[in-house]
């Protein structure tokens, strides 16, 4: 596996930009996303690094080899795709072995390379069925094998579990995962699913319009968002626009005067994650909003609130189904307080 330098990249489909100015690292072993909602360029981005389509700006390196433009049976990544993309007419064991062929492996070498590859992804008694006799997990194991069994310099990943049904996705991102991490795969996984990128990245690149907004591991995004955009695809936020009157205090603009952290130092809108927030049946913390509780959802684990306050705002919340002495009941028209730490105010500039 090889480092991945992608500098200044950029294309433009006629006058409409797709992907601009994306600079991005990518350490030896390392898994990043790239994660936005639809037509933000993640694709277009991953497809460059693939070698399906022509950057119009910028370079890619993979090691200290300049892969910019060479032809993508050339650049030895290994691409797994949305729909799987077997060959339905092949046998498992025959579309691993055709991408060896198409890789130039030496014929004698192919065999042990499919076991191998089979075995990683424990597809081993499958392989003389034909696509359409798996289910939709196994097949997308069986596009795993075929893209690892060229031994890629770089693993592509372009939403490789939208297809899948929601218990059998967790299922397999967990082993993309763990055999990512036992190979050392240097991975670009595209996603639009925000707790799939949390899950899965060593660090995300949050896109939007074509641009990189944020990189960073998955604990930095979520707790401390560069901005609007990221904060709210990435989780909900609540805001409360205002300005700050101190180092650490914030007067919101419906009159609310909030203690935020001291590190702080400017900011126009303060922002507050849902579960952040507790629902008390007394002010306990600095700040605490009192309001009444408008409507609820059950989810079980927890309980999705949104809380009316005095002053009109709407808030989410997100309290645990698992009450302590302090909570207010949570039930459409409980009075509650709305409470949260300072250290969970996170400021933003625009
Ligand atoms: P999705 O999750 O829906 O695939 P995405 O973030 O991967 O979205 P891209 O597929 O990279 O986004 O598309 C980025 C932008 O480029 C979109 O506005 C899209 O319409 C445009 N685009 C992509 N491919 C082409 C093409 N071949 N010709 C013209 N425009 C294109």
């Amino acid at each position: 596996m090889a480092k991945v330098s992608i500098q200044a990249l950029g294309k433009q489909f006629g006058n409409a930009v797709a992907v601009a100015d994306f600079s991005l690292d990518i350490a030896d072993g390392e898994l990043i996303t790239l994660l936005g909602p639809s037509g933000c360029g993640k694709t277009t981005t991953l497809r460059m690094v693939a070698g399906f389509v022509e950057p119009t700006a910028g370079s890619i390196l993979v090691g200290d080899r300049d892969i910019t433009r060479l032809p993508a049976h050339r650049r030895n990544t290994g691409m797994v795709f949305q729909r799987y993309a077997l060959f339905p007419h092949m046998t498992v064991a025959e579309n691993v072995s055709f991408g060896l062929e198409m890789h130039k492996v030496p014929v004698g070498e192919r065999e042990g390379r499919i076991r191998a590859a089979l075995d990683m992804v424990r597809m081993t008694q499958l392989r003389d069925r034909y696509p359409r006799q798996l289910s939709g997990g196994q097949q997308q194991r069986i596009a795993v094998a075929r893209a690892l069994a060229i031994q890629p310099d770089v693993f592509l990943l372009d939403e490789p579990l939208s297809n899948l049904d929601a218990k059998l996705r967790v299922e397999v991102r967990d082993e993309i995962r763990s055999l990512q991490r036992r190979l050392g795969l240097t991975t670009i996984f595209v996603t639009h699913d925000q707790e799939e990128a949390l899950a899965v990245s060593d660090r995300m690149a949050v896109m939007h319009d074509g641009k990189v907004q944020q990189v960073g591991t998955p604990e930095s995004l979520y707790e401390s968002p560069a901005n609007l955009f990221v904060a709210d695809f990435l989780g909900k936020m609540n805001f409360f626009p205002g300005r700050l009157e101190s180092t650490n205090r914030f007067l919101t603009d419906k009159g609310h005067s909030l203690v935020v952290d001291r590190s702080i130092t400017g900011g126009t809108r303060v922002g507050v994650r849902p579960e952040r927030i507790s629902l008390l049946a007394q002010p306990a913390t600095d700040n605490a909003l009192a309001g009444v509780v408008e409507s609820t959802v059950y989810l079980g684990f927890q309980i999705d609130a949104r809380v009316r306050l005095r002053t009109g705002e709407l808030l989410s919340c997100q309290v645990p189904n698992s009450p302590t002495a302090a909570s207010a009941p949570v039930a459409v028209g409980s009075e509650v307080y709305a409470c949260f730490r300072p250290a969970d105010c996170v400021l933003f500039t625009e």
